[in-house]
């Protein structure tokens, strides 16, 4: 049976009246790479607190590594490293420097910053002081802060937030290795699908404090259905004229529609329909929904769900 990284029962947490997360259940899997996704606002951070204790659910609980982490709490923290908002680096310190205060604070092996270094790939660069280093610098340090415990888990909350394009690639290659080549399970949160689905093997999608997907990377690719793309001038007639003969149609961006059918024929046909009403059509298109679109739906649906 697959080990259990992060598993949560019914987590709650209320702001005042606001529920910020709403019985979560997640299954992180040992030594996956897991991308809990959801949009602005949605419950991630919150989540992400309850996992480190630092703040208290409302209602249900949290394990890790299969074990209770209300009753083992401290034990449980040091097997986890964790990335959560900026954390607070001395400017005027090296990083080897912030390496070392937290490593005597946390009373770490001396020899783990020289490995946390090499791993962020910032050996070469420690004896800069931290206001002279870039974002991405500043970011990867963070990053070796977090495994000078050793940690079996590494919990990141948005890893590429401000980082630009090749800040990002040089965080994304990173947490690929730190799975592969150390093992350590990886939770990582992102508003991103784009940026999650490049390195996640796993992902859960919360929104409005809901888990609305849990799965693998191919469960959530199976669901990009294929449908056709029509674009018409008049969108609000053409879609009441097809959902009057019997089409499914979806709203897309940019006014265009979406018609539940995969065949050349029923182009021809949604064509002939619509042209025939005087309808003005430009495009038809056999497209497969992005995951970006699979995300919306997941989220829209849970929205709907919520309003009825
Ligand atoms: P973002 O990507 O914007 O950080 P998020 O998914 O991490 O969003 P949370 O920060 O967990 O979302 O916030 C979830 C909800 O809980 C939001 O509506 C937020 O306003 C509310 N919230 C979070 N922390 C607090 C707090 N300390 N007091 C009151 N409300 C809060």
């Amino acid at each position: 049976m697959q080990k259990i990284a992060i598993e949560t029962c019914g987590l709650t947490r209320r702001f005042g009246a606001q529920l910020a997360v709403n019985e979560v259940n997640l299954a992180v899997p040992e030594a996956s790479i897991y991308g809990f996704l959801g949009p602005n606002g949605a419950g991630k951070t919150t989540t992400i607190r309850m996992l480190l204790g630092l703040i208290r659910p409302n209602a249900g609980e949290v394990k890790l590594f299969g074990e209770p982490f209300a009753e083992k709490r401290l034990a449980l923290l040091r097997r986890v490293g964790a990335l959560v908002e900026t954390p607070s680096l001395y400017s005027h310190l090296t990083g080897r420097e912030n390496l070392e205060v937290t490593r005597r604070l946390i009373g770490a092996e001396r020899k783990l910053i020289d490995r946390a270094l090499d791993i962020v790939r910032l050996s070469a660069d420690a004896h800069r002081r931290v206001r002279e280093y870039s974002l991405g610098m500043r970011q990867r340090l963070s990053l070796a802060l977090a495994l000078l415990n050793n940690p079996d888990l590494l919990i990141l909350d948005e890893p590429a937030n401000g980082l630009d394009p090749a800040g990002i690639h040089e965080m994304r290659d990173l947490i690929r290795r730190l799975a592969s080549e150390f093992g350590i399970t990886i939770f990582l949160s992102s508003h991103l699908l784009s940026e999650v689905e490049q390195v996640a093997n796993h992902i859960g999608i919360i929104h409005q404090g809901k888990l609305v997907f849990q799965g693998t990377l191919a469960e959530l690719q199976a669901e990009r259905h294929e449908h056709l793309t029509i674009g018409v001038t008049q969108p609000d007639q053409a879609a009441t004229c097809l959902t009057a003969a019997g089409w499914s149609v979806k709203r897309l961006n940019d006014g265009l529609l979406g018609v539940a059918a995969t065949t050349r024929e029923a182009a021809v046909r949604i064509n002939s329909l619509l042209v025939g009403q005087r309808l003005d059509v430009f495009h038809i298109a056999l497209t497969q929904a992005s995951l970006e679109d699979i995300f919306l739906n997941l989220t829209n649906n849970s929205a709907e769900r919520e309003a009825a």
